[in-house]
């Protein structure tokens, strides 16, 4: 694209200070817009040439917002000099980098009505939005026209549409769909491991007579992977007997961790420390590694505290204990909350382990459902048993520092399918998008019997 050429060279020739013109203005609007659209979680492909055409009750400001570029950058990539002066079937430029992604919600909106004016299935919309057709929407409501990437449709077999993500963050989960018109078991793998993803809904099909079932789950990124292209499979098993299998490449990208010493008491013998931590770890692993547990929640996560305390160390920090004879990455979020604290379920989930351990002090483990576990570690005391059901927002014990802690805070971890994920995405992120008017339980039964 032309204006991000000469964008760029203006930008560099300006850092010598050899001119200042209304280019350089421009390149740094762009620049900003570019860093913007870079930071947000999802970043677009992009699709140079891109437009947008005006509709009725559109506003500079409503199409910068759904574009998530700044209103200046929109303007300037127009020419637009009186923001008020657009018309209805007008054709604007998109800067370099800005996709639409969202909508915003007009008075009366619904989805299905949002769907009609972009020519989109209406499901398809629900399930994007964890929402259904008719559902009322708040004026100004941001809605979803696409996941995390482009969807891919490179149907192979009965795989109707794949979702796969093209990039994934170091440390973060993406999401995986994928649409079949019959009833088979699909299954995904990543770089050869097995992947938990299920059935989640069943949708009547645009073109065609029948209906498809909606496969879907997430593809966790542990922040200690070498960033690089891995391969995730999808497989299938047809009729015939014969395995109908595809891969796709997927980008993970790496991110900055921090790096942290920390100093035990001289007087723990580091290797038994070790056998320890690595028999610990053992004793866990099936207690979050299962998938069979459905679906628990339905709404974004709740932060597992009462107020936004501090965070003292973030999900990811590499950790040399000792000088570095022990290196790992920090697998959860902790937060300085003192001691007595009450820590709240973040989603509705199943307790499934409250008990005192070594290292982690007393514990409580959640099964929120879909390969989804959360963790409490160094509590003062457990509120809960194994076997509880909870709801989001009821307290499951306090804060504390017993195991291996140095003071009183709470230790948050998220974990799916065992490999733990930074948490603090899902306090934002729409989670899986599972319509409510689906019969859950249908699909819970096919999947067993499978
Ligand atoms: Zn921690």
């Amino acid at each position: 694209m032309r204006f991000q050429e000469s964008a760029n060279s203006d930008f560099f020739e300006s850092l010598q200070g050899k001119r200042i013109s209304s280019h350089l203005l421009k390149a740094c609007l762009l620049l900003l817009a570019l860093l913007v659209v870079l930071q947000a979680e999802e970043v677009a492909a992009q699709s140079p040439g891109d437009t947008y055409v005006v509709k009725q009750g559109d506003t500079l400001a409503s199409i910068a917002a759904e574009l998530d570029v700044p209103l200046e950058v929109l303007a300037a990539t127009n020419q637009l000099t009186d923001p008020n002066a657009l018309n209805v079937g007008q054709i604007l430029l998109l800067p370099p980098g800005a996709a639409r992604r969202t909508v915003i919600a007009r008075p009366g909106d619904t989805i299905r009505s949002i769907a009609e004016r972009e020519g989109l299935p209406d499901l398809r919309l629900a399930i994007l939005n964890n929402s259904t057709p008719a559902a009322r929407l708040f004026p100004g409501q941001p809605i979803r026209l696409m996941r995390d990437s482009a969807p891919t449709p490179t149907p192979f077999g009965s795989v109707q549409i794949v979702n796969v993500p093209s990039t994934i963050v170091q440390g973060q989960a993406g999401w995986l769909e994928a649409e079949v018109d019959r009833p088979l078991a699909l299954e995904a793998s990543w770089n050869g491991a097995p992947l938990g993803i299920r059935p989640l809904a069943i949708i009547g099909k645009e073109e065609a007579e029948g209906e498809a079932t909606v496969w879907g789950g997430y593809v966790p990124i542990a922040a200690s992977l070498e960033p690089g292209v891995y391969s995730l499979s999808l497989s299938y098993q047809a009729t015939s007997g014969v395995t109908v299998s595809r891969s796709f490449p997927v980008f993970v990208q790496g991110q900055v961790f921090a790096v942290q010493n920390i100093r035990l008491p001289a007087d723990k013998d580091e290797l038994i420390e070790q056998e320890i931590s690595q028999a610990e770890l053992d004793y866990l692993m099936p207690v979050w590694s299962r998938t069979v547990t459905p679906i628990q929640w339905r709404s974004p996560f709740l932060l597992p505290l009462q107020s936004a305390f501090p965070t003292t160390s973030p999900y990811g920090v590499r950790r040399n204990y000792n000088s570095g004879q022990y290196f790992s990455y920090h697998t959860g979020q902790d937060f300085a909350a003192p001691g007595g604290s009450p820590v709240l379920a973040p989603a509705d989930g199943i307790v499934t382990l409250a008990e005192p351990l070594t290292v982690r002090g007393i514990s409580v483990i959640l099964d929120h459902g879909a390969g989804l576990f959360t963790g409490y570690w160094h509590l003062q005391e457990a509120l809960v048993g194994p076997g509880e059901t909870v709801q989001a927002g009821d307290p499951i014990g306090l804060v504390g520092t017993t195991g291996r802690s140095t003071g009183e805070h709470l230790h948050w971890e998220l974990r799916i399918y065992g490999v733990a994920v930074d948490p603090m995405p899902f306090l934002k992120r729409p989670l899986l998008a599972v319509p409510s008017t689906v019969d859950l339980e249908a699909n819970e039964d096919t999947e067993k019997e499978q």
